[in-house]
């Protein structure tokens, strides 16, 4: 299906606040933005909000740069940083005193008050007796505020439909503060008339604000983009989404050993809904992404489905994606660095161990019998079945395993070899399983035996036996 045409290049664009770290529901945003873009060949601007001087950090910067790099998000064109654009947002404003459509208000604090505690017992919105002009009293400091018209604003939200205001709800908000500096409602508007931004898809918590900021473009004559207010992510049990829910950075989500794949998907997923697409990367996504498709219901977070959708691209990455994004989880398994050997181990052991996982850090486990050291320390319950009386057995079968050459050190093989000497012996599989598992293992979590045996390689797994021969008994 191709895409619906745009008259003019769909130009969509990321504008957090640089108050803390890249949190989900962002990231979820810039992905909704990142999609739209790039499935009607057009661009995905970021622009860093960092008007609020007293709010905004460097470090918040580089943390949401470091998010989006992370999850793959490539902007296109340079980061546009509002606190630069001021000259602009000014001139904006003196603009619209000049044409009628905002005025200067010399309210003080006291009157200010007045009418806030006037205006809220007459249910009606803000107004400053300035608006209508009067003579300015001399060197008083002013501020310029919005004369908001009479009439209606509607706007047809892309998610939320049809939404309509009265516009005596909205109040003469300022424009222009008394040091000249441009607030935020005025600043998106210019901002986004100036990177010529022709779709707005943001959190619905900004959705009274498309209303306020209609009523600004038009005053300023220009074109009004299309909007699109996504609900809110909401945690497990419906709440607003806190710290203990997962609203937390998406550097947080790396470090719980999610892949960006893997929650791309998820996160995408969580809002929006394609047929019976579940597990899809970007170029899938992209395809077919529709901002219709998002759903008007808040999303609930669910971790089990995240991992589970996490999962499913660990087994679809290479083993040099999940070495890359495996490296930290395995060194912290490992209390160290990885020599070429361990790596190899793990080079090949990963696809065999990698359905077993959800995330990196379950992989970590799972693989963590693949890099062990030599001679493995085994503890506490692993040694229980290193009895006495199984010293025998571990010897006979490293003989049996030493007969059996490198190039046919193979699972289905080697498990041949070990049915073939129970059948001798007349035991069953117990017998020799405990032992040998725990001379191979120390006890962690791992696949079949004979599975293992091939994984850690002829030399290896031998020389883990003879350790345990020599250390236990
Ligand atoms: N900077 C605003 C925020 O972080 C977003 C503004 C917008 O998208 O229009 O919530």
């Amino acid at each position: 299906m191709s895409p619906k045409q745009h008259t003019s290049k769909v130009v969509t664009r990321f504008a957090p606040s640089p108050t803390g770290f890249l949190h989900i529901g962002g990231a979820r945003t810039a992905l909704f933005n990142y999609y739209f873009a790039r499935r009607h060949g057009g661009e995905f601007r970021l622009r860093v909000e960092d008007t609020d001087k007293k709010r905004s950090t460097a470090e918040a910067t580089q943390a949401i740069l470091d998010g989006m790099d992370w999850l793959g998000l490539v902007h296109d064109g340079d980061i546009v940083y509002q606190s630069k654009n001021a000259d602009k947002h000014r001139a904006a404003a003196e603009a619209l005193v000049e044409s009628g459509h905002a005025y200067l208000c010399y309210l003080t604090d006291d009157e200010i008050a007045a009418e806030r505690e006037t205006s809220r017992s007459e249910g009606r919105a803000f107004r400053s007796k300035w608006r209508d002009g009067g003579s300015a009293p001399k060197d008083a400091p002013f501020v310029i505020r919005f004369k908001v018209p009479d009439g209606k604003t509607t706007i047809r939200d892309q998610v939320q439909g049809e939404v309509t205001w009265d516009n005596k709800d909205f109040d003469d908000l300022i424009l222009l503060r008394a040091d000249g500096s441009p607030v935020y409602m005025l600043a998106v508007v210019v901002d986004d008339h100036d990177m010529g931004i022709t779709h707005v898809i943001r959190g619905d918590d900004h959705l009274i604000n498309a209303g306020r900021q209609k009523l600004i473009y038009q005053a300023l004559g220009w074109d009004v983009p299309d909007f699109t207010h996504v609900p809110l992510i909401f945690g497990p049990d419906g709440k607003k989404l806190s710290k203990r829910h997962g609203a937390l950075g998406v550097d947080a989500y790396a470090d719980m050993g999610y892949l960006p794949a893997g929650l791309r998907n998820y996160l995408t997923r969580l809002g929006w809904s394609r047929g019976d697409m579940e597990i899809f990367d970007d170029a899938g996504v992209t395809e077919v992404f529709e901002l219709s498709d998002i759903n008007k219901a808040p999303a609930r977070l669910d971790f089990d489905k995240m991992a589970f959708i996490n999962g499913e691209h660990m087994v679809r990455a290479d083993v040099d994606t999940l070495l890359s994004y495996g490296k930290k989880f395995f060194e912290d398994k490992n209390g160290g660095t990885l020599n070429t050997a361990q790596i190899d181990r793990l080079t090949n052991a990963l696809p065999h161990i990698v359905s077993r996982a959800n995330t990196m850090i379950e992989l970590a486990d799972k693989a963590f019998f693949v890099t062990r050291e030599r001679p493995i320390e085994i503890t506490g319950k692993a040694k229980k079945p290193l009895k006495p009386d199984t010293e025998s057995r571990l010897r006979d079968l490293l003989s049996v395993l030493k007969a059996i050459k490198n190039d046919t050190w193979i699972d289905q093989n080697i498990l041949d070899h070990l049915q073939a000497y129970i059948a001798k012996e007349d035991i069953g599989f117990g017998k020799i399983g405990a032992p040998l598992r725990a001379c191979l293992t120390g006890g962690a979590a791992s696949p079949d035996l004979s599975l293992v045996l091939e994984l850690l390689g002829r030399d290896e797994a031998l020389g883990r036996i003879e350790d345990c021969l020599n250390t236990y008994f």
